[in-house]
């Protein structure tokens, strides 16, 4: 840093010095202030907790059990458990709720569901079944649990009943 030799300055340099000094001082005080001595990471991490809480709750009532699961595939780490809108499109109805603060199914959605006494018609599905449905409108899970029950049915009546 280049030193500033306020001896070479005329008497306004030196006072647009010092004003400008004082004022630099006092924002690198604000800085310190509010990014340095509060611990923002704190309050961060707090909210996450806090948001962590409530998915936990909204899943826990909709999969009415203490550790919720996917109701297609039984998937059960919180971390990929979302809720889906039985009947249609999820995303239209949280767009229809609150225009844009519901599209990405967040912490609001979540708060909102709490807030108007968990309404019906809505499950706990796992990401991966989830995404599923709404590209392809069924989930491969499902079609396989299908297929064997047909087989099961047909070898069922291959044994068991005779014409
Ligand atoms: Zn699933
Ligand atoms: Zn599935």
């Amino acid at each position: 840093m280049k030193r500033i030799l306020t001896r070479n300055m005329s008497p306004e340099e030196l006072e647009a010095y010092k004003k400008g000094r004082k004022q630099y001082l006092h924002y690198t005080y604000l800085y310190d202030k509010i990014f340095g001595i509060v611990d923002w990471s704190k309050y961060k991490q707090a909210a996450i907790e806090r948001a962590k809480r409530i998915r936990l709750e909204v899943l826990v009532h909709y999969s009415n059990s203490d550790k919720p699961f996917c109701v297609c595939c039984n998937e059960s780490n919180m971390e990929f458990l979302c809720i889906d809108h039985i009947d249609g499109n999820g995303n239209e109805h949280r767009r229809h709720i609150n225009n844009s603060k519901f599209t990405s199914g967040g912490a609001p959605f979540y708060s909102w569901l709490i807030k108007n006494k968990y309404p019906k018609g809505y499950q706990v599905l796992c990401f991966n079944c989830n995404n599923s449905k709404a590209h392809y409108g069924y989930c491969p899970h499902k079609k396989a649990q299908e297929e064997i029950e047909q087989a099961s049915i047909k070898l069922y009546e291959a044994t068991y009943v005779k014409e």
